[in-house]
């Protein structure tokens, strides 16, 4: 399978209407589950009361759901290659040299990022590569309208992508990928990272004059209190953002003080392009290729236009690592009501979480305002760390939580986080500040199940 055939494909799904899409979902459905009863080890045990024979979209209920943490914890059984590992592949993303290069020549490996409690190694096939590059092709084009376009490109099209670096996260991967593959791109696509201190970033940003920014939503409201303060001075055309939920107070303000078209996006590692936004502003799911139930803290579906607990997601383009009603934990609306662009793709508002913004005093007078995506990448970046939270709970004081995972010194594990925070801190101009380790655990929401990284627990 190929992107062009992908993007043909989904071109007439969405012009025809809600029966292409329902007619699509069922052979892909049967394919995969079948594939996975014969090729995954873990689904042909986890499937065993399941009966044999193709499975309508009506039975998908009737399969039991899987989580992360079970499929990491059987992660050789649950993969369909056996020459990947998970020592292997943990082996191969802890190289950082590697990002943007495909494990054997053919997987594209993701890590997860800030948003999720527990990493995950995340395989993409050829095949859902093309579906990722496919979708993205069939359904972007004409979202902006022509005349910016144009206005795009008689600008120069500068590209820049602020993001974490570190780590095989999508974003960076694909960047990356892309760059190896035309390096002649290099001249007009940059990446900036979020972990550099703010004034370096404010400074490279403003010598490089993007025309396309794409962001964290958290990174983006620091951005705009740059331009406003008038460090930052950039004009860029379309901004987007990303990785996180962009709250409408945060894109108006983006709008205002940037003068620019601000698009969303709403994304899983687990599964690319999940949605697209639509040229009404609606975000669709990709609901051809990823299936999504959304329930509630007991697991019942929840009807259309009701906020979910988590939702369940079934990946119908990945053969190599099958998820199948996988729990993604994201709470989201799914539109009850039809879009006006017309298309028969289901409209979702997502309603994640959302990290805070840290201010400490700065070394030299004022504030450091820290990026909360920038700030736990260090912390979730630390060899052993599992799942963590940093809390501010003096001006100049950070409380860690962290659980550590089962092979690593809990001391040793802490004496890292903290060099790697004073450090990170230091490099952002702060001054003096007291990081101590918390006694308790990092604290899950109870009604989705996420984590909370980064919270203010100080009101000034
Ligand atoms: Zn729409």
């Amino acid at each position: 399978m190929k992107a062009f055939g992908v993007a043909w494909d989904a071109w007439r799904t969405t012009h025809g209407g809600a029966g292409a899409v329902a007619a699509r979902q069922p052979p892909r459905l049967q394919a995969l589950v079948a594939h996975a009863r014969t090729h995954s080890g873990f689904y042909a045990e986890h499937y065993r009361g399941v009966p044999d024979g193709p499975v309508s979209l009506a039975a998908l209920p009737s399969l039991p759901a899987v989580s992360k943490a079970e499929l990491m914890a059987r992660f050789d059984e649950w993969v369909t290659d056996p020459r990947l590992t998970r020592t292997g592949v943990s082996a191969f993303v802890a190289d950082p040299a590697n990002i943007g290069r495909d494990l054997f020549g053919e997987y594209v490996v993701f890590t997860t990022s800030g948003s999720t409690a527990e990493p995950a190694l995340l395989i993409q096939d050829r095949r859902a590569m093309a579906v990722m590059f496919g979708l993205t092709y069939a359904r972007s084009a004409g979202v902006l309208p022509p005349g910016l376009l144009l206005r795009v490109l008689g600008r120069g099209a500068r590209q820049a992508a602020v993001f974490a670096t570190g780590g095989h996260f999508v974003s960076t991967v694909m960047f990356e990928r892309r760059l190896r593959a035309h390096p002649v791109r290099r001249r007009y696509s940059r990446f900036f990272s979020v972990l550099d201190p703010l004034p370096e970033l404010v400074a490279n940003l403003n010598e490089f004059q993007p025309v396309l920014l794409g962001t964290y939503a958290s990174a983006l409201s620091v951005l705009i209190g740059e331009q406003e303060a008038g460090r930052l001075n950039i004009h860029p055309l379309v901004i987007s953002s990303g990785g996180e939920l962009l709250l409408p107070s945060v894109r108006q303000r983006a709008r205002e003080v940037f003068g620019c078209t601000v698009t969303e996006t709403y994304n899983a590692s687990e599964a690319t392009p999940l949605s697209l936004p639509c040229r009404v502003g609606n975000l669709h799911l990709n609901t051809d290729w990823y299936l999504v139930e959304p329930i509630d803290a007991s697991g019942e579906v929840v009807p259309a236009g009701q906020r979910s607990d988590s939702l369940l997601l079934t990946n119908l383009a990945n053969y190599v690592q099958p998820l199948i009603r996988y729990e993604m934990g994201d709470s989201v609306v799914i539109g009850a009501d039809p879009c006006p662009c017309g298309s028969p793709l289901p409209t979702v508002t997502p309603e994640g979480r959302t990290d805070e913004l840290l201010k400490l005093p700065a070394r030299e007078g004022g504030e450091v305002v820290l990026i909360p995506m920038a700030i736990a990448t260090v912390v979730e970046e630390t060899p052993g760390v599992l799942r963590y939270q940093i809390l501010q709970t003096a001006p100049a004081g950070l409380t860690i939580r962290f659980d550590e995972d089962a092979s690593s010194d809990r001391s040793t594990v802490w004496t890292e986080v903290n060099r790697r925070l004073t450090g990170f801190i230091a490099a952002q101009g702060a001054g003096p500040v007291t990081i101590e380790l918390a006694d308790q655990r990092p604290e899950v929401n109870s009604r989705n199940g996420k984590l909370r990284h980064v919270v203010r627990a100080i009101r000034r």
